[in-house]
This record gives C-alpha cells, structure tokens and sequence, in this order.
C-alpha cells in the first residue's frame, strides 16, 4: 500500500503522523511511503531522515492526498485538506467529530474511510489512543505547576521538593486515572508531599498498592476535597466523566481558603474545566490570576512537547496502521475489533453510531 503523511497546518500543532522511524518501519513490511517535504520539522526530523528511511519526500500535501491509499495524521483534517480526501481512501487519526458538524459532512461527502483513533478500544473498554496524551498531560502538569509556583509567575515562591531542613509543597491531585497517576509519579518523583483524591474505590486501592507511603489516597467527598485543597500548594484538576463536562469540583468560594500564590493547573480544561474559575489557555499565555490564585488551563497540553507526543501516539497507532497496510482495511477492521472501533465514516456514511446520534445522521 502506498501510505502517506503531510505537515500539520493547525495553529501550533507540531506533532506529526509517522516518525522517520514508524515509515521506515512501514518500508520494510514492502509499503511505499510518502511524506510532505517539511512534514517532521516541528519534532526536528528532517526531510533527510525520512529519506534515509527509505520514504520518498514529496513538494505539497496535495501531491500525497492524490497518491496515497492511506493518509495518518495527527489532527483532524482541516477544510483544504478535506478538499483532496477521496473516495476508496484510507484516513487514519484524531477526528472527535461528535462536536464538528462541518467536518462530519466534509469527511461523508468525501466518501473517505475514516478511522478515529479516539474510538479505537483496548481490553475493559480502555482508550489505547487516548492514552499517551493523558500520560503526557499528568507528567507536564506537575512541570507547569513547579514553574507557576514561582514568584516571577505569580506563584507562592516555592520549591515542590523543598530542600533538606525545608519542607516540600503539598501538591493535590483530583482524580488518579492516566492524567492523576501520571501526575503523582512526577511530584513523588520531585520529593512532594503527595495527596490522589477519587471517588473509586478501584482507583483509590491501585494508587495505594503502586504508591505505598511514597503518596496518600483520599476519598473525593466534598468536605475531604475542600480540606485538601485548602492546605495545598498546587492542585492539578485530572477528574473525567466519561462523556460528560468535567464536574466544578472547586469552586470561586474555596479559592479563598487557599494559600495566597498556590496554583492550579486544570487539566480537565479540554472538556470544561474542573475549577469554577478556569478558561482555556494557550501556551503563548497559559497563565491567569484569580483571587490570588495562579491557574494554567492550557487545553492542548502535550503539543508543547511535540516530540515526545510524537513518539508516544506512533507507539500507539504503528501496529495499527501496519495491519491496515498490510491486509487492506477492510480485513484488518474484520480481524481487530478494537480497530473495529475506531471506523466513523465509511462511503459516505456515518458508521460510529455515538457520531450519527449527536449530529442526526442515519446509522
Ligand atoms: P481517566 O478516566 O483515566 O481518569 C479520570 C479519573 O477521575 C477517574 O479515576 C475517576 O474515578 C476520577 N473522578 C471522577 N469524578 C471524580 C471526582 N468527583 N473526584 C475525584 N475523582 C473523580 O481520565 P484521564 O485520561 O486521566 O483524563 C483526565 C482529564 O484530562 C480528561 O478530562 C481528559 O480529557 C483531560 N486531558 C487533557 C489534556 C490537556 O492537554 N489539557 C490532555 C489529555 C487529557
């Protein structure tokens, strides 16, 4: 099959669909690979890397639209690129087309096949695709904190590991799923002083066998999440309820129990906010002050770190695509009903029946 990836051209988008590394790996299962000229230089891999991969550099993305059996991506194709999608072709990356109504009717239009990887499965109903962006976003989270914490960013002008003879910062973290778990690692890490707050008691009982006393679990009821946050140097906000806004978990009221300068980081931003007092953010700007308190509120969190993004989702998606590649879509979907999962759109219908409701399609 002949595969192809262009440059991303949504604003501040870095990340890339295939690695030189994941082309080549795609080379050498016998597929033509081709890439836009520049497409890698957001996580600094040159056009030369991609070639010494074996791939073939093209001049524009509507050369590799034309050519290609199968586009990946990262970022849900934007108008000029729905433009050049066709019938009888493969488009495999981020879609989240309950929300987008334009591109839902641009990608049935098309006649495209569609495979979002945010409805691709993995065993209980996890969200394999999903998952290295909440692991990027927790580990960064405590980063942003540690830098918002300092005086010159409004913070309280404290070290979160403290020092020998100086106690660390309390850092407490609401909700220990992928974002929450990954978060507490990086402040155990750093040496604070750790609290995971969740309402599951499966949650609550993994985070204390992984973290013995390195970390302390508390059940997220209401007067435990006011004390805690109260006592807190930085909070980061990692709560979901799956396909639901983020519940206001802390409130305009509690932000005046806080310390003067603590520091909130809402992770939960991208599906509303888990702090009464946040808005989305970008890395240009990704702080504001409430009340004394500093919140980061950054809604594409591990596009600042677009390599690391980058490895992490072609972990993911390569064995994916390889199989796509390698038997044709139709027989990989029939093999992998975790992939299965992920087709949308298909000959000009709606074939994600979540997708079809929300917008009033037919499925
Ligand atoms: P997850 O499902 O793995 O974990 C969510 C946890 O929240 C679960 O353990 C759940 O029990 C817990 N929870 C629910 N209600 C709670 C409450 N009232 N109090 C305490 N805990 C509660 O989800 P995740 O992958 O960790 O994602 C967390 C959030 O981060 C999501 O909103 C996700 O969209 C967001 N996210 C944001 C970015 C970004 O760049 N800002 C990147 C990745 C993920």
């Amino acid at each position: 099959m002949r595969v192809g990836t262009v440059r991303e051209i949504k604003n501040h988008e870095y990340r890339v669909g295939l690695t030189p590394e994941s082309a080549h790996e795609l080379v050498a299962h016998g597929h033509e690979v081709w890439v836009e000229t520049g497409a890698g230089l957001g996580i600094g891999a040159a056009d030369s890397a991609y070639a010494a991969a074996g791939v073939t550099i093209l001049p524009d993305a509507a050369s590799v639209f034309a050519g290609c059996e199968m586009i990946v991506k990262v970022k849900e194709p934007q108008a000029a690129e729905r433009a050049m999608l066709r019938e009888g072709q493969v488009l495999y990356t981020y879609l989240h087309l309950a929300p987008d109504p334009e591109q839902t009717a641009d990608l049935v239009r098309s006649g495209v096949t569609a495979i979002a990887y945010e409805t691709v499965t993995g065993a209980r109903g996890s969200l394999p695709l999903l998952k290295p962006m909440s692991q990027v976003a927790g580990r960064m989270s405590i980063q942003a904190g540690a830098t918002a914490l300092e005086k010159a960013h409004g913070g309280r002008g404290v070290l979160l590991g403290g020092v020998p003879g100086v106690m660390p910062a309390k850092v407490v973290v609401i909700g220990g799923g992928v974002v929450g778990f990954n978060a507490a690692q990086m402040a155990v890490g750093l040496g604070a002083d750790v609290t995971i707050l969740d309402r599951d008691p499966e949650a609550l009982e993994r985070l204390g066998i992984h973290f013995e006393s390195r970390a302390k679990t508390r059940f997220s009821s209401r007067a435990n999440l006011a004390e805690s946050v109260a006592e807190a140097d930085l909070v980061i906000g990692a709560v979901l309820i799956p396909g639901a806004a983020a519940p206001k978990l802390v409130t305009r009221a509690m932000l005046g129990t806080m310390k003067q300068g603590a520091v909130l980081v809402d992770v939960a931003i991208d599906q509303g906010g888990c702090f009464e007092t946040s808005h989305p953010t970008t890395h240009a700007d990704p702080t504001f002050i409430v009340d004394g308190i500093v919140h980061y509120c950054v809604a594409n969190m591990p596009g600042a770190v677009s390599r690391t993004s980058t490895y992490a989702l072609n972990n993911v998606t390569l064995p994916h695509a390889l199989a796509i590649a390698d038997k044709g879509w139709k027989q990989a979907l029939r093999d992998d009903p975790h992939l299965a999962a992920g087709l949308n759109v298909h000959a000009g219908q709606i074939t994600f029946a979540a997708v079809a409701r929300e917008l009033g399609y037919a499925h």
